[in-house]
C-alpha cells in the first residue's frame, strides 16, 4: 500500500544529505559555478555518504537501497545546489543504471565496485548533434571487423554529462550496429573506456545553468572495441536507452522539487527579513500568497513524485507517472523560482544570492532527458493507448 508515511531508513538519509548539502557543498556552490568548476573533491565526497549507486546491491559495493532513497538524495542535493545534484542523478540514472540494469555479470563485477565508490564515473552517449528528442536520427555507427574481430565505431556525441573530469572512465554508447530482419536500424550499446585510441572528449563551456556540473562533447575517430564492449545484447541499444531515460526522468523531477523547495525556503526567509514601508515585505498578502502557491505545488509535486517512485519500486509499471513527474516537478520549480526572485526584487537578480543560481539551473529541467514537450507526448501517447 502506498504510504506517505517515509521508513525511517529514508528519514535518516534525508538527514544526512541534508546535513552534507549544507554543510559541504552550500558554501563552495556560488563559487564553483561562477568559476566553472567541476569538483572532484565534493564528487567523492558524495560516494563516501554512498550517494552512488544508492540502488545497486552491496555485493556490487552498492547501498542497497531502493529508489525512492536515491530520489530523496538527489532531493536534498538539489535544495542547495543544482550542478551538484545533476553529477550524483547522471552518476547514477545514466552511468551506474544501464550497467547494473543491462550488463552482463563481469561487466557489473569490472565497473561497478569502482563506480560506487566515486573513484571512477560512467557517462551515457545518446544526444548527437543532429539527434536530440530524435535519438532515432542518431548516426554514430558501428561496424563489425571480421578479421580483427572488433567493433569499429564513428561519430560523435554532444552535451554527454560526466564525461571529460578527471574520474571519467567510461561512456555507453548508442551507435547503429546493422539492420535488424525487418530492415529496421539496429542500436547496440557499447562500453567505450576513455583511453581507447581514436576516441577524443572535449569538455563544454559557458553553460547557462548547471555550470559546476561536467558537460562534453565526445568523438569517435575508428575507435576500436571488442564483442565483449557490448552492453547487455546486441540489438538492444534503443530499449535501453529508453528504458535509462525512464528511470532517469524520475531523478530530474527530483531536482525539480528540491530545487523548489530550496528556492521556497529561501524566499521565505528573505520575506521575513525584507523591510519595506516600515515592516517586513511578509506582511503583504501578495507576497503571502506567492508563498503559498509555492508551498502547495511543492507538497503536489512531491506527492506525485514519490508515488511514481512507489510505482517503481514495487516492480509496476511507471513510465508514464515518470513523464508526469518529470513535467510537473520541472515546471514547478520554474514556477516557483520566478516568484522567488519576484520576492527577492532587485537582489533576487544578483549572483550573491542562490535564488539566481536556481533561477537558472531551473530551464535544464524542461529540457533535459526529454523536452516538457515530449513528456506530454509520452504522457498522451499512454492515455490514448487506454
Ligand atoms: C547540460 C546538459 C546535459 C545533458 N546530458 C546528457 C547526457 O548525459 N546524455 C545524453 O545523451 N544527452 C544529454 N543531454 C541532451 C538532452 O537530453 C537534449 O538536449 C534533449 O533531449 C533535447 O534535445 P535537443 O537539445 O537536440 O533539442 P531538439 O530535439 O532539437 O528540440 C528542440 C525543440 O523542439 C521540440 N521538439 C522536437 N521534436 C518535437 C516533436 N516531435 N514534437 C514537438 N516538439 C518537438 C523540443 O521539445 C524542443 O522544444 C544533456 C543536455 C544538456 C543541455
Amino acid at each position: 500500500m502506498f504510504s506517505f508515511e517515509l521508513p525511517e531508513d529514508h528519514r535518516i538519509l534525508r538527514g544526512a544529505v541534508r546535513e552534507f548539502a549544507e554543510g559541504v557543498i552550500a558554501p563552495q556552490a556560488q563559487e564553483l559555478d561562477r568559476t566553472e568548476t567541476f569538483s572532484v573533491e565534493i564528487t567523492q565526497q558524495m560516494a563516501d555518504l554512498g550517494l552512488f549507486g544508492i540502488f545497486v546491491p552491496e555485493q556490487y559495493n552498492g547501498a542497497g537501497l531502493d529508489y525512492l532513497a536515491y530520489i530523496i538524495a538527489v532531493e536534498e542535493i538539489a535544495r542547495v545546489d543544482g550542478s551538484h545534484a545533476a553529477t550524483v542523478a547522471a552518476g547514477n540514472s545514466l552511468g551506474i543504471g544501464p550497467i547494473y540494469n543491462f550488463g552482463s555479470e563481469e561487466q557489473k563485477q569490472e565497473w561497478l565496485p569502482a563506480l560506487c565508490a566515486g573513484e571512477k564515473m560512467a557517462s551515457f552517449g545518446l544526444t548527437e548533434p543532429d539527434a536530440g528528442t530524435d535519438a532515432g536520427g542518431s548516426k554514430t555507427n558501428a561496424v563489425w571487423d571480421e578479421a580483427a574481430g572488433e567493433w569499429v565505431i564513428n561519430g560523435s556525441k554532444i552535451f554527454i554529462t560526466n564525461s571529460t573530469n578527471r574520474l571519467a572512465a567510461v561512456t555507453v554508447v548508442q551507435a547503429i550496429s546493422g539492420k535488424s530482419e525487418a530492415g529496421r536500424k539496429e542500436y547496440t550499446c557499447f562500453m567505450v573506456p576513455v583511453e581507447t585510441a581514436g576516441f577524443t572528449r572535449v569538455s563544454m563551456h559557458k553553460k547557462m545553468m548547471w555550470r559546476a556540473s561536467d558537460t562534453g562533447e565526445l568523438f569517435f575517430d575508428d575507435v576500436r572495441v571488442p564483442g565483449a564492449a557490448i552492453l547487455g545484447q546486441r540489438g538492444a541499444g534503443f530499449k535501453q536507452m529508453m528504458k535509462t531515460l525512464d528511470a532517469g526522468r524520475l531523478a530530474i523531477a527530483a531536482m525539480g522539487l528540491g530545487g523548489a523547495q530550496g528556492a521556497m525556503e529561501k524566499a521565505l526567509a528573505y520575506a521575513k527579513e525584507r523591510r519595506q514601508f516600515g515592516r517586513p515585505i511578509a506582511d503583504f498578502q501578495a507576497i503571502q500568497f506567492k508563498l503559498a502557491d509555492m508551498a502547495t505545488e511543492i507538497e503536489a509535486a512531491r506527492s506525485l513524485l514519490y508515488r511514481a517512485c512507489w510505482l517503481k519500486d514495487t516492480g509496476q509499471p511507471f513510465g508514464k507517472y515518470a513523464a508526469m513527474s518529470k513535467l510537473f516537478c520541472s515546471e514547478v520549480m520554474g514556477r516557483v523560482v520566478d516568484a522567488a526572485v519576484q520576492i527577492h526584487g532587485g537582489y533576487g537578480l544578483m549572483q550573491e544570492y542562490d535564488v539566481e543560481r536556481f533561477y537558472r539551473d531551473q530551464k535544464l529541467l524542461t529540457i533535459g532527458e526529454g523536452t516538457s514537450e515530449v513528456q506530454r507526448m509520452v504522457i498522451s501517447r499512454s492515455m490514448l493507448k487506454g
